[in-house]
């Protein structure tokens, strides 16, 4: 290895802000077995396979993150469930883990296949797993997911808990879908011995309803919930969008994520990976690097790491989502199912 990649390996990912990148969310494939409205329009199109990096490719990338000391990995999609190979992938990139470069190696998921996959992802080092649950009711589900799954997930979850992994639910706060369920969802995940966060939705990617009908403020629900339960704000935050409570009723965590606001972007020490191998330093801006091409011209991962420092370079110093505009175009053009939610 060269003299410059040595001192680049010795020095973290460091932005021109100061702040460290030590979280990395990699999106491992655009596929999903749902539609929920808010994601992706009914009609979805995928992207040709070539276009996706191979399970090769997702785990040199990611471990050139590990490498530049990246400590945690979240894999997500699209659903990563349905990426052939997707184990294969976990296990190996486990070795960081065992190794003791990576704290944590985490997915999220829609739980619809979690029931087969969550004792080997257990026996692969996998500690924790978000799920997304949107209602707890089965007609509500199947009309936001578009499919009558509600079923697999709740066994998903069961499975998940059952095989030791410790779960916590996301919920996009919906105002026409779900808002009236909320508290019944919260009270159900804590009953449960899980945390849960609520997600206002964000204007990503084009869908076939109006965002507007949908866009539900979670201050909004605050207040309601604040009517009945006792919130204790946590100090604790992530370095990501979510704030945290615990409600003394229910004796639970409960997350708040406002995307739309810009209170967390000066402590934010993530990027993310595009199934396709692109790098954004900010889920809510277009900037990017390609890394597809730097990990395809070369077997070495010194063109990886130089575009990665390109990268890191001009990593904004926060987003510029705008609150939702009736029939506005969204604010970013690709899907969360691409970037990785
Ligand atoms: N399929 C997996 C799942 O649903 O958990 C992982 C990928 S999904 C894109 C990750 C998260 O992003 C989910 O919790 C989903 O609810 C959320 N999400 C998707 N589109 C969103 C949007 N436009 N606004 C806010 N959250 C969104
Ligand atoms: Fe699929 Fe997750 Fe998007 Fe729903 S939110 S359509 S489960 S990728």
């Amino acid at each position: 290895m060269s003299m410059a990649a040595d001192i680049r390996q010795a020095h973290g990912l460091i932005d021109p802000f100061g702040r460290t990148v030590d979280y990395v969310r990699v999106s491992v494939t655009d596929r999903c077995n749902l539609r929920c409205t808010y994601c992706m329009s009914e009609e979805m199109k995928f992207l040709p396979k070539a276009q996706l990096l191979s399970l090769e490719e997702l785990d040199r990338v990611c471990t050139a993150f590990v490498r530049r000391g990246v400590r945690h990995l979240r894999l997500t999609g699209g659903e990563p469930l349905m990426r052939r190979g997707f184990l294969d992938l976990v296990r190996g990139l486990s070795r960081h883990l065992d190794s003791g470069a990576l704290d944590e190696l985490t997915l999220t998921t829609n739980g619809v296949r979690l029931k087969e996959f969550a004792q080997g992802l257990y026996q692969a080092g996998v500690r924790r797993v978000n799920v997304s649950l949107d209602s707890l009711d089965r007609a509500t589900f199947a009309r936001i997911a578009r499919a009558d799954c509600l079923a697999q997930v709740l066994d998903g979850i069961a499975a998940a808990q059952d095989a030791g992994l410790k779960v916590k639910i996301n919920t996009v706060a919906l105002k026409r879908d779900n808002a009236n369920d909320l508290p019944s969802i919260i009270r159900w995940a804590h009953d449960c011995g899980m945390d849960i966060t609520l997600i206002e939705t964000m204007p990503l990617g084009a869908v076939d309803e109006d965002r507007t009908d949908q866009f539900l403020s979670l201050a909004e629900v605050r207040r309601e919930l604040e009517s009945y339960w006792t919130l204790t704000e946590l100090g604790m935050r992530t370095g990501g969008p979510a704030r945290y409570v615990r409600i003394a009723e229910t004796g639970g965590k409960l997350g708040f994520i406002t995307p739309l606001t810009h209170n967390f972007c000066e402590s934010c020490h993530r990027v993310r990976i595009t199934c396709t191998g692109t790098l954004f330093m900010c889920l809510g801006q277009e900037g990017s690097e390609d890394l597809r091409g730097p990990l395809r011209a070369s077997a070495q991962d010194d063109l990886l790491n130089q575009a990665i420092d390109r990268a890191l370079a001009a990593k904004p110093k926060s987003h510029d989502f705008l609150l939702p505009v009736r029939g506005a175009k969204p604010a970013v053009k690709r899907h969360m199912s691409v970037t990785g939610g």
